[in-house]
């Protein structure tokens, strides 16, 4: 759920932008308070489900949540043809990048890419505003659907 969340946060912030760079960096400073939330990337199960699931499933629910956040973006950019592409998804773009050195690149090409003197950085800082404490569930949840609810009616709405 917190990758749908950042997909869609990232897009309405960007629909609200006056440029495409302020849309990119306003993007990228709503991931670090967006990783605030306690957040497990497969945040759509109670805890104890959770800890009976596979890493493999543990993808799947993150790439679920990038696949529903941008089906939905996608869905309001249709009916809703006013809004401008291309500062929609520098905000987007602004609010995933961080993930890419963090959480992709090492899923792809192992474990040491994070020793990589140009990824290291990024990856700390991005770990630095990360928050994987342990929540409640209908907490977290909560947390969540409220960014996702405001994000869907300032892309509807505005
Ligand atoms: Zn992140």
């Amino acid at each position: 759920m917190s990758s749908m969340n950042h997909i869609l946060t990232g897009a309405a912030l960007g629909s609200l932008s006056p440029n495409l760079g302020s849309a990119f960096l306003i993007g990228t400073l709503a991931h670090f308070i967006l990783d605030r939330i306690p957040h497990l990337e497969y945040d759509w199960l109670p805890h104890n489900l959770q800890k009976s699931l596979t890493n493999k499933q543990k993808w799947f629910s993150i790439l679920f949540g990038v696949f529903l956040g941008l089906l939905i973006v996608g869905l309001i950019m249709w009916i809703k043809p006013g809004n401008s592409w291309p500062i929609i998804l520098a905000g987007l773009l602004g609010c995933i990048w961080l993930d890419i050195p963090a959480v992709f690149l090492p899923w792809f090409f192992g474990e040491q890419i994070k020793k990589n003197i140009f990824l290291k950085p990024l990856i700390q800082i991005h770990f630095f505003f990360h928050n994987d404490s342990m929540i409640n569930f209908q907490t977290r949840l909560f947390m969540h659907l409220v960014f996702i609810g405001s994000a869907i009616a300032i892309l509807c709405f505005t």
